[in-house]
């Protein structure tokens, strides 16, 4: 054994070596495939706005300027198109940021934090990168189960980190059993909603989280502006009462969002046409790949989002690991999601027409060999 003496280097704080590093999607295939389809991610497959492409270059000229450290402006954006207040805004470095800002604000050794079976995969690391416990509740039919949620909520709890729509699964919780979640949280245990795919929710009992936050003191909204066209330009903001917005803005970098996203971000978010193209190109072909899928015999999570979690045959010749290597030599790109406790599933985003016929096709050979 290789025990290494305290003081012979630095050692990380107890338990961070115990963290399990994040990997992302794949993103290139085998030499030699002519066209690579990138469908690992959950970008939109219409790419960024090309007003935030414009944006982007502009804001090139001049990127010796350090940028407004409260990113005022983008907060303005955001705020004028949610029908929000500005000052309930902190802008940040993708919504990952915030998330690990909330962890390392509200929890410390000894603190518990819930999440769900199958939840986003990063609450995980920053619970455990702020010395706390993450506490794993199981979920009903794939999806989060309140009840189960609020039997684990113990004196040490401080938050509960909820994904609606959750990924890899893309389903979702209705907006009543969030409310009736919250209503059966102590008042000070922070309740998380994690909005990452709420642009892409078409469903009447769905709410991103914006009447919970405006009502109550213990409730932060986080978004994105990657699942909409921007993943590379990492801009996520949170909806906050103010005395978590405080908190947040003592701890965070003082720069946290840079000047190219604050521009890009700027122009996106208030490029509606883009986003209602992309909302409607999701809306058609999530319901079709849902559907080919299904006829295909693969089951399919039903979901909200802008991908799908395909589950496969049990026998090892049609297994996710089989299905990922066929698809990924013929330039499909999708993502294994055995660390999210899907050994036998692999996770698509929803892509351009010709990816979604293309795997379409693709799963119809391979299940047939
Ligand atoms: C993608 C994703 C995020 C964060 O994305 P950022 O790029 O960091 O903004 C957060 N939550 C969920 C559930 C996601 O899928």
């Amino acid at each position: 054994m290789n025990q290494t003496p305290d003081k012979a280097r630095p050692t990380p704080r107890a338990g961070i070596m115990d963290i399990e590093a994040y990997v992302p999607g794949k993103s290139t295939a085998p030499a030699g495939v002519a066209k690579v389809y990138k469908l690992s991610s959950n970008e939109n497959p219409l790419g960024p706005s090309p007003k935030a492409i414009e944006a982007a270059r502009e804001v090139a000229a001049r990127l010796d300027v350090y940028p407004d450290g409260t990113a005022r402006r983008l907060r303005e954006a955001i705020a004028e198109v949610h029908g929000l207040n500005p000052t309930n805004i902190v802008c940040s470095n993708g919504s990952d940021e915030i998330l690990g800002l909330l962890a390392q604000t509200y929890l410390a050794p000894g603190d518990e934090a819930i999440i769900t079976e199958h939840a986003f995969m990063v609450y995980k690391i920053y619970i455990q990168s702020a010395g706390a416990t993450p506490v794993s509740v199981k979920e009903t039919d794939e999806r989060a189960d309140v009840d189960a949620i609020l039997a684990a909520v113990t004196p040490r709890t401080r938050i509960i980190f909820l994904a609606n729509p959750n990924n890899p699964t893309g389903t979702y919780v209705p907006f009543q059993e969030v409310r009736r979640l919250h209503a059966g949280l102590p008042r000070n245990v922070l309740l998380v909603l994690d909005a990452a795919y709420a642009e892409y929710v078409r469903r009447n009992d769905y709410e991103a989280g914006v009447e919970l936050v405006a009502g109550a003191e213990n409730v932060v909204m986080t978004r994105t502006f990657s699942k909409i066209g921007l993943g590379g330009a990492r801009i996520g903001w949170m909806y906050a009462p103010l005395h978590i917005v405080d908190a947040i803005n003592r701890v965070r970098g003082p720069f946290n969002v840079n000047a190219t996203a604050i521009e890009a971000g700027i122009a996106a978010i208030r490029d509606r046409a883009h986003v209602e193209r992309s909302v409607a190109h999701n809306e058609t072909w999530l319901a079709w790949v849902s559907e080919e899928l299904t006829r295909l015999g693969l089951r399919v999570t039903p979901s909200v989002g802008n991908f799908v979690l395909i589950h496969f045959p049990e026998d090892k010749k049609h297994s996710a690991a089989a299905a990922d290597d066929y698809l990924t030599a013929r330039g499909y790109i999708l993502r294994r999601v055995s660390g999210y406790g899907f050994p036998n599933a692999l996770r698509m985003t929803i892509g351009t027409e010709e990816a979604n016929r293309g795997v379409v096709a693709a799963l119809k050979t391979f299940l047939k060999s």
